[in-house]
């Protein structure tokens, strides 16, 4: 059965027994009568025993409560909203907490949250994990993407937003259902003075992510301000389960009760004021438009995500208003895009601010899509609007409720200008796409496909006349192509499964002390070379870092690997002993030491990436194995040599720091209280207790990984390479530890013989030094063919050139003097990474590998001296 289905099921049984799902008792202590709706059948409670229809616009007659002063009594714009709202439910008993980040990197289930609700899935709603506040309310910002075709036309709609919750995660015993539902009553009634005449309960039920539960939403003047959820089961095949735990889920819209109370002609106006004001301004919107105040009322019924035919829709639309249909949507769209690129812009804000970075792929891939939507408006009608401008007036406007998006500002823009580049250039190739396809008709899934694969918008397609319509749910396609996350992780686990059927999960050893590597375990699962033992020092490879080896009694160990929450352990050979007898182990040292080497730099490089580059810079995966390391980080553009120098000097001054490296056991609650979700830089982490690692200030992450008890044991880091292995996200290569130590010594011993065949004294001038050497070069090649031009020449002219070749080649000649050509100069008080900036630095001044330097640079002076021997034989010659 679908999930859609088991929701209709349970809203059935529950409409058969109300009292037993609903908060019946407290609907009739206020004079709440249950009706259903003539037009629709939906059951919903009022105070007003004449009413027949439901609260749904659909039913009722479209908003109206647009341009009326008497919604409620009490007025607020955004801002106001949650002071009031908070201050209200803490003086009854809930804590008010701050909202989690937008991009949900806690939660193994979506890239992006969703909704308040998401914050606490998917371990605090099963039980395992204790909510932050109980019970609690929160702003919680929100991404949606499935509505962005939606967005400005029906006044309502948001890519983001912010979800109010109301949350209570308690025993069956303690919830408190009719309580719950008093408070939002309270909040409806008092908090935003509506008339309780006017409210209407909608009885409903809701499903997410295998959750259940009843739920009543509430509707006034046919706007829908929020539901409240009474989440109570869980599924379990065809059937409903009940909860360990119950949960409460009220979540309103934090942009309704702004706009109900306020009745602008969209939530737009309600919610971001500052920001329309500034865009009717430069857009020139400013003025009433007649045919569009009266399309607003009916723009409720304009919802693409739940009409069949759309043209039909504005067809019904104009006809009801006695419009003229290309007129209707001729004053509508301007409007719905100013609109958009409102809310785009404010989404982006959300987004960036907490980490998201607009890529090709996966989540990424729809924070583009909003900016390029956002920019194909401005373009389409030729607005003098910078999104740069836009997002700080958004900042400015959210400071009270979020002062982070302020202080956020300058990363955001920096983005946003990278961004801008990319849809520049994306114009540019369009363009050239667009010339090809002329002439040819092109389906839906083309543009689809176009879009997907070329950025190619269908705006670009409409205006340059390849295409005649947009579908109305394009963006809402492309959109479900990229859900689930872009970046794919590290296997880790097995293919081949064993029957482990009654072995205990195995002591894991590795996570106090790295450098014990010798144990003693007992045999408890024993298949052929595969053995399983109670308690293991061994690591098995995960979290990107390659498996320990070492020996069992004298058998060699050569892979360990997870299944489960056994730890299996494959050897060369079998032991000469069976199940529950005790076995000597002890593990490759050098191997692990490597690893630990490796795993700690990967943690110190992310640390040193997000100092330099900002909030932005996210682990999009890793390896370490004992050749090498390599961390991915999210980031918009390539890294240079500048940057590569500075990570890698950074990096090493934390080696020299000595920091220790702490890592402790602690409850997932604690741990994301103390550190924040900074911790989840490898996804989402199973469990109730997490492992966490922590160096100083620079870095804190949940990981099982090995690591070294300070940053001093790592020796060395180096930084090998870098490529950006796609849209968003770059790869840094690297080596800790010996590998590090022999690439240093290579590199010392070569600069130091590059210094010796230039003769240079101090470190620091080598490059100017094979700067002056390669100019000489380049001096003496065309000095050459002026000495040849003499032969041709006569006269004055030919004793004037001869002199001037014969000055420059003594003074060429005493500056080779200067080049032993060989030899090795002692480097002393130089930092590696001193010594290695140097290095590449003079490489680049020949654009030759460091490896091939030495050779270069004899070579250059080998090719001067001889070039200086047929000079002076030519100008002997030439007399
Ligand atoms: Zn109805
Ligand atoms: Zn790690």
């Amino acid at each position: 059965m679908e999930e859609k289905e088991m929701k209709r099921a349970l809203k059935e049984r529950a409409s058969r027994e109300p009292e037993k799902y609903y908060p019946v008792g407290v609907l009739q202590e206020e004079g709440f009568v249950r009706k259903r709706c003539r037009v629709c059948g939906q059951h919903f409670w009022t105070r007003d025993p004449e009413r027949e229809v439901c609260g749904e616009p659909e039913c009722s007659g479209g908003y109206q409560f647009i341009g009326k002063e008497d919604n409620a009594t009490e007025k607020m714009d955004f801002i106001e909203v949650w002071k009031r709202f908070s201050e209200m439910f803490d003086r009854m008993g809930y804590t008010p907490i701050k909202r989690y980040p937008t991009i949900a990197r806690w939660n193994p289930t979506t890239e992006f949250t969703l909704a308040s609700i998401t914050d606490f899935q998917p371990y605090v709603v099963t039980g395992e994990v204790k909510p932050p506040a109980n019970p609690l309310v929160v702003p919680q910002t929100c991404l949606r993407f499935n509505d962005v075709d939606n967005v400005g036309i029906t006044g309502r709609h948001f890519t983001g937003f912010v979800m109010i919750g109301q949350h209570a995660f308690t025993p069956k015993d303690e919830y408190r259902q009719e309580d719950y539902f008093r408070d939002i009553y309270r909040w409806l009634t008092e908090g935003m003075g509506v008339k309780p005449e006017e409210i209407i309960f909608h009885e409903d039920a809701w499903a997410g992510g295998g959750n259940f539960g009843p739920s009543m939403e509430f509707f006034s003047r046919g706007l829908e301000i929020g539901n409240q959820v009474y989440m109570m089961h869980r599924r379990e095949g065809e059937e409903l389960k009940e909860l360990n735990i119950k949960v409460l889920d009220m979540g309103m819209g934090q942009e309704r009760p702004a706009w109900f109370t306020l009745g602008t002609e969209t939530a737009y106006e309600a919610v971001f004021p500052p920001v329309v004001r500034k865009l009717k301004e430069i857009t020139g919107l400013e003025g009433r438009s007649e045919v569009f105040s009266q399309f607003l009322p009916f723009s409720g019924l304009l919802n693409v995500d739940e009409i069949e035919d759309e043209e039909g829709m504005w067809r019904r639309v104009a006809g009801r208003m006695g419009v003229d249909v290309k007129l209707l949507k001729e004053e509508v769209a301007p409007r719905a895009a100013m609109y958009s690129v409102a809310d785009h812009t404010r989404a982006l804000l959300f987004a960036l601010v907490d980490g998201g970075l607009p890529s090709n792929t996966g989540g990424g891939y729809n924070l583009r899509m909003i900016y390029r939507r956002a920019m194909d408006f401005i373009e389409a009608y030729g607005w003098d609007l910078d999104l740069g401008d836009v997002v700080q007036w958004h900042a400015e406007y959210l400071k009270p409720q979020y002062p982070e998006m302020l202080e956020g500002i300058d990363e955001v823009l920096e983005i946003l200008e990278h961004e801008r580049k990319k849809y520049y250039q994306m114009k540019e190739k369009t363009r050239r796409i667009i010339e090809r396809l002329k002439g040819r008709r092109l389906t839906e899934e083309e543009m689809v496909e176009l879009y997907d694969s070329h950025g190619i918008t269908p705006q670009a397609l409409l205006s340059s006349g390849v295409i005649e319509r947009v579908p109305p749910d394009f963006f809402k396609r492309v959109a479900e192509r990229h859900e689930g996350r872009g970046v794919s992780r590290v296997k880790t686990q097995k293919e081949v499964l064993y029957n482990l059927e009654g072995v205990s999960p195995t002591e894991i050893l590795y996570y106090d002390d790295y450098s014990l590597i010798e144990f003693k375990g007992r045999i408890v699962w024993m298949e052929g070379e595969v053995v399983a033992l109670d308690r293991t020092a061994f690591y098995p490879t995960s979290g990107g870092q390659m498996h320990d080896k070492g020996w069992m009694d004298d058998v060699e160990v050569v892979e360990v690997f997870r299944q489960g929450s056994v730890v299996l352990h494959r050897l060369r050979g079998r032991l000469k002993k069976g199940v529950g007898e005790v076995v000597d182990c002890r593990i490759d040292w050098d191997r692990r030491k490597q690893l630990a080497q490796h795993h700690t730099s990967t943690h110190i490089i992310n640390g040193v990436a997000r100092e330099r580059f900002g909030n932005h810079i996210w682990q999009a995966g890793a390896e370490k194995t004992t050749e090498k390391a390599r961390l991915d980080i999210t980031h918009y553009e390539s890294l240079s040599r500048e940057d590569l120098e500075a990570l890698e000097r950074r990096a090493n001054e934390v080696v020299e720091e000595a920091i220790p490296v702490e890592s402790m056991l602690l409850p997932r609650d604690e741990a994301e209280r103390r550190f924040g979700f900074r911790l989840y830089q490898g996804g989402a982490v199973p469990g109730e207790v997490l492992r966490v690692v922590k160096i100083g200030e620079l870095d804190v992450e949940a990981c099982g990984g090995t690591h070294l008890k300070n940053t001093s044991e790592a020796e060395i880091i180096k930084i090998t390479g870098t490529k950006k292995i796609q849209d968003g996200v770059v790869r840094i290569e690297f080596v800790a530890g010996r590998r590090a130590r022999e690439l240093a010594q290579e590199e010392e011993r070569v600069l130091s013989e590059v210094m010796g065949a230039l003769g240079v004294g101090e470190v620091g001038e080598t490059p100017s030094s094979a700067e002056r050497l390669f100019k000489t070069w380049k001096r003496l090649r065309k000095l050459k063919g002026s000495a040849g031009a003499l032969f041709r020449m006569e006269g004055e002219e030919r004793g004037e050139m001869l002199r001037k070749i014969d000055k420059d080649l003594r003074e060429i000649k005493e500056a080779l003097k200067h080049y032993p050509g060989e030899g090795r100069v002692e480097i002393k008080d130089v930092k590696h990474w001193e010594g290695s900036r140097i290095l590449h630095e003079t490489a680049e001044v020949f654009s030759v590998q460091t490896s091939h330097l030495l050779k270069t640079v004899k070579r250059f002076i080998g090719e001067s001296r001889e070039m200086v021997e047929v000079i002076e034989k030519m100008l002997e010659r030439a007399g």
